[in-house]
């Protein structure tokens, strides 16, 4: 398979080169060219050229980049790990993937989980090279079987423990020219970047997007509106980030004109890893005249469906499936498939296509029921299609589809129109046992004042006049704030179990 990463190759054997001088990377003051990666990565690669596996643990630095994109050149397949996992995650993965060493940066202290492990620095700064020229030592990247795992990446566990999808080059490849495609993204784009770099939004888009475009990444470490805003006015084109960020975004937005004329200034918006309220896309579409546009993926299946920078962005869907995606929605046996394209009749999202993963690691039971007899992947979410074939996602089968009365009712309009409501700031739905309805609707509610929080009734009416009747809460809890992973997604095993 060709390289993934042709400005890289190119910077590899032509280090004097022009494709060696552009900037790839930017951490806070610290930055590599093509060049200068190649020059870094190069020897970590051949470094851990004879490992089986090897985690990374993947602090939002400069350092992980570099030891991901080692790993990538040397065909060795990578678990990025979250430094934020608790001791029984950490433990989970490490016994689940069994790393034979894991690279960190140097000086970060590790958790007892990896401390049985080998180390190896990732040291940015030591292997920058001194005579440009230098030969770099052999790597393998163009020779590798597009089926060589990439990466081994852990599910978020927002359903139940995270399982570890393990991704093949030849997926990293397909998902990132699919959007390329939809994005016209090129070698041009600069990303303002602001994600964690263990899961597939973060490094596959965030970083390896931008590299094998041979364009360029400047990471904020951590996500504040104040990066967005300056990295945006000085020559940044796009802005990848999760709902929780465009969330901060809408809030900041009326009271920093600054951050507005940026936000007008930037090629593309996008939007993952959770759906995008509504209401949050309408007011930085009023504030800043720029629709964000929303792209749904998984860690399994990398990124099924995108609305395209030349097609119309429009709240509340998901767009159109990449090219090359196969996509289709089923009926409740799973096989049978919805016709409509009618924005009504719900089914649950399949896909195939070469954005797919091999196989969750050491689970050949959970592969097997993943998939369906005739090879599309359950994604367990539930969608419907509007008629011009924009996919809207209604939710999680396991969570999100509350059955009462007789109804299929979508937790996501439910929360989308509850956080319209002036009183509510956060607001998650889900669905308990009822003797009568089968389930009822319960709503979670973060108050935007604490002190006079909008009573069970007022929402329900509120609800009931915007969706129907039937779709009211008939349950409010009141909370501080919502249990959220790290990438803002909303637990709602937690809410259920409290
Ligand atoms: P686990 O599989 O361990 O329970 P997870 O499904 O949250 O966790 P990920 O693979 O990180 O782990 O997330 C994929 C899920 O995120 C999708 O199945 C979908 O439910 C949700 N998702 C991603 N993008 C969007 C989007 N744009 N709109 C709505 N939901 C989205
Ligand atoms: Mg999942």
């Amino acid at each position: 398979m060709s390289s993934l990463f042709p400005a890289l190759t190119e910077a590899l054997a032509d280090p004097d080169g022009t494709a060696a001088h552009r900037s790839a990377l930017r951490f806070g003051d610290r930055s590599l060219t093509y060049g200068e990666l190649a020059a870094t990565a190069a020897p970590l690669a051949a470094r851990v050229g004879e490992a089986g596996r090897i985690a990374v643990w993947a602090t939002p630095t400069l350092e992980t980049a570099v030891a991901v994109v080692a790993a990538l050149l040397a065909g060795v397949p990578a678990v990025p790990l979250n430094p934020k996992s608790g001791g029984s995650e950490l433990g989970h993965i490490v016994a689940d993937s069994a790393p034979t060493l894991v690279l960190a940066p140097p000086g970060d202290q590790l958790p007892p989980a990896l401390t049985a492990l080998e180390r190896v620095d990732i040291d940015v700064r030591a292997s920058r090279p001194t005579a440009p020229s230098a030969p770099y030592p052999p790597v393998l990247d163009r020779d590798l079987a597009p089926e060589t795992p990439a990466l081994v990446v852990y599910t978020s566990g927002t359903t139940g423990p995270p399982k570890g999808a393990v991704i093949p080059r030849r997926a990293i490849a397909a998902t990132l020219d699919a959007l390329a495609d939809a994005w016209q993204w090129t070698g041009d784009d600069v990303l303002v970047h602001g994600l964690p770099l263990f899961h597939v939004h973060g490094l596959i888009l965030g970083i390896l997007g931008p590299l094998r475009r041979g364009g360029s990444v400047r990471h904020l470490g951590r996500f504040e509106t104040a990066g967005v805003t300056r990295e945006l006015s000085t020559g940044a084109t796009m802005l990848f980030g999760v709902p929780t960020m465009y969330h901060r975004i809408a809030e900041t937005l009326p009271g920093d004109p600054a951050l507005a004329k940026a936000l007008a200034k930037a090629r593309l918006l996008v939007s993952g890893s959770a759906a995008l309220p509504v209401h949050d896309h309408q007011r930085i579409a009023e504030a800043t005249g720029r629709r964000v546009i929303e792209r749904y993926g998984m860690t399994e299946t990398l990124m099924n469906t995108s609305v395209r920078a030349d097609g119309e962005p429009r709240a509340g869907t998901v767009g159109v499936p990449l090219p090359g995606v196969g996509l289709r929605l089923t009926e409740e046996d799973g096989t049978t498939a919805v016709e409509a394209y009618d924005g009504e009749t719900v089914g649950e999202i399949q896909v195939r296509g070469p954005n797919l993963f091999t196989e969750y690691l050491n689970r050949p039971d959970a592969t097997a029921a993943a998939f369906t007899e005739d090879g599309w992947f359950r994604t367990g979410d539930m969608a419907v299609r509007d008629p011009d074939g924009y996919v809207r996602i209604v939710g999680r089968k396991a969570t999100d589809l509350i059955k009462s009365g007789g109804y299929k009712i979508g937790a996501g309009e439910i929360e989308n129109a509850l956080l319209e409501h002036p009183g509510v700031r956060e607001a998650a739905v889900t669905g308990e046992p009822d003797a009568d309805l089968g389930e009822r609707i319960v709503a979670w509610i973060v108050p935007a004042d604490p002190e006079a929080p909008p009573s069970t009734d007022e929402l329900a009416d509120h609800v009931a006049g915007r969706l129907a009747p039937h779709k009211r809460p008939r349950v409010v809890h009141y909370l501080d704030t919502l249990p959220r992973n790290d990438m803002g997604k909303i637990m709602k095993r937690a809410l259920n179990h409290d």
